[in-house]
């Protein structure tokens, strides 16, 4: 698996073995692999021009697009590090996050959001010849420069570098490096079986890790073609799925449930009749949309856990292996993970659950100027604690129980949310529940915030009841309060954090 050096030796293969085949296709117009390789051999020659050269940073203000992705495999051929951010961010976050990276060049797509647009004008972007037909602007550093020293073998240098938490004023910036990029893109294209003949929904945005490792780099990888979507619009994923020759979709919860939407309001079914694989990830998936997914399409949802500093993919469920179940797989080859029981520190017997540590050729460098933050996740000898609560049972399958940080510890019992939420959601009057904790005299309380179905009443004391005859004491809610809507992200995440400081409050 491991045969390649560096990331562009892994697109190279297909631009000089099969140049003529399809690689990406962008609102119909079709670029080969030869084609793309013109693009990033031109790329290369105009980062060159501008002084980029290996440790130097190149930042991409982007949607998925076809010039992105020639100017990132540039950068990296070069031993730049590729800085993919998304074009929506406000031009607060994007010179916040420019700051603390200090690249010698940024380049922007052209198609992007008025943020990108005022940003790009804010920072004198203009026009190349070289780059029109890449679709892209440019405008060089205009602050402090951090140019890295660049030495060792070619995996072991930095390839990308992902900022994650953008919206917070402390941007924190994960260094994957070329064998971690290689890693994933080897094992999760291995494990789906991609092939030359396969056409790919490339939807999530490849400036997050889930959209660049695993979509992009996962599927070119074994000479797949990207069908690029800059914006995901049901209608138009259910045309494509249905007339472009679809045969791989990759999404994140909410596209699916989406796409269950339009089918229940338009009483048709989406069609995908190329359609062979498809993948969720990146957030909790809700069993009764995994079920409704399968029916429509016929096809198992093939679920898959991870994170940034993971590259992303730890795990995922394996072909003819899937469950109907809520699991989020078995490992790829190659990773190895503890469950820590975060009070004492020791590992938990198989089954128990505890915080998943993974260590293995997909586990970050670190984060960028920030040795601090390293080491609270990575241990000396490399283990990166995810945060994530997990179990894993005798077969190796492994279950996303919740994150550390939304456990509850009272009176020295561990409670779940997800357990708790899962069974209030059960209540034949509710669509959905979150379960937060409460510090009150030393201790943490149980609140829960419950949603009933529309036009349907349901009160703190039914749930009460309800929730006493199915599980212990400790668990049970000191307080429900029930609301019409519960606050979301326009992705469909719940602002859990938001509910959190409101219970603090009453
Ligand atoms: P930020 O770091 O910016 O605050 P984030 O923690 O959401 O955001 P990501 O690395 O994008 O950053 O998300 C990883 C997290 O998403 C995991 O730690 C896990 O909690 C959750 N997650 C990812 N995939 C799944 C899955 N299949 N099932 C359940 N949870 C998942």
């Amino acid at each position: 698996l491991d045969i390649y050096d560096n990331v562009w030796d892994s697109i190279r293969h297909w631009v000089e073995a099969a140049p003529d085949l399809p690689a990406i296709d962008q609102e119909g117009t079709v670029w080969s692999y030869g084609r793309l390789g013109e693009a990033v051999r031109t790329l290369t020659d105009f980062l060159t021009a501008h002084d980029v050269a290996a440790g130097d940073r190149v930042l991409f203000v982007m949607e998925n697009s076809a010039g992105a992705i020639a100017g990132m495999l540039a950068a990296m051929r070069l031993g730049a590090w590729a800085i993919p951010l998304n074009a929506r961010l406000s031009v607060r976050e994007i010179d916040e996050i420019r700051k603390h990276a200090g690249p010698r060049v940024t380049l922007y797509t052209t198609a992007v959001s008025k943020e990108a647009q005022a940003h790009a004008e804010r920072h004198g972007a203009r026009e190349a010849p070289s780059l029109k037909e890449a679709g892209l602007l440019y405008a060089p550093a205009d602050g402090t420069v951090h140019r890295m020293p660049s030495f060792g073998p070619a995996r072991d240098r930095v390839a990308a570098l992902i900022y994650t938490s953008g919206t917070t004023g402390n941007p924190k910036g994960v260094m994957l490096t070329h064998g971690n990029l290689l890693f994933i893109a080897g094992r999760s294209s291995h494990a789906r079986l991609t092939t030359p003949a396969d056409k790919v929904y490339a939807v999530l945005p490849i400036s997050h890790v889930f959209g660049l490792a695993s979509v992009f780099l996962g599927n070119m990888y074994r000479g797949a073609q990207l069908k690029l979507v800059s914006r995901f619009v049901p209608a138009e994923a259910a045309r494509s799925l249905a007339e472009d020759g679809i045969t791989t979709f990759h999404g994140v919860p909410a596209m699916f449930s989406h796409l269950i939407g339009l089918a229940a309001s338009s009483g048709q079914p989406v069609k995908a009749p190329k359609l062979r694989y498809m993948s969720v990830g990146g957030a909790p998936l809700d069993l009764a949309l995994k079920q409704r997914v399968e029916a429509m399409f016929g096809l198992p949802l093939n679920n898959g856990y991870g994170l940034t500093e993971s590259s992303p993919t730890v795990c995922m469920t394996m072909i003819g292996k899937e469950r109907d179940d809520d699991s989020v797989g078995t490992l790829l080859d190659g990773v190895e993970v503890r469950m820590v029981d975060p009070a004492s520190g020791l590992d938990v017997a198989t089954g128990g659950v505890g915080e998943m540590w993974v260590k293995g050729g997909l586990v970050m460098k670190g984060y960028f100027r920030d040795p601090a933050r390293t080491a609270e996740v990575l241990t000396p000898d490399r283990w990166l604690k995810t945060g994530d609560l997990a179990r894993m049972e005798a077969d190796g399958s492994l279950y996303i129980v919740g994150r550390l940080k939304e456990l509850i510890i009272r009176s020295g019992f561990n409670v779940y949310p997800s357990e708790v939420e899962g069974v209030i959601v059960s209540h034949p009057d509710v669509s959905m529940a979150v379960v937060v904790g409460r510090s009150r005299d030393g201790n943490e309380e149980v609140v829960a915030f419950v949603q009933p179905i529309p036009g349907r009443n349901v009160t703190a004391e039914a749930l009460d009841e309800f929730v006493s005859e199915r599980l212990a004491p400790y668990k049970h809610p000191s307080q429900y309060l029930i609301r019409d809507t519960l606050p979301a992200t326009p992705t469909g995440k719940i602002l859990r954090h938001q509910l959190q400081q409101e219970a603090v409050g009453l």
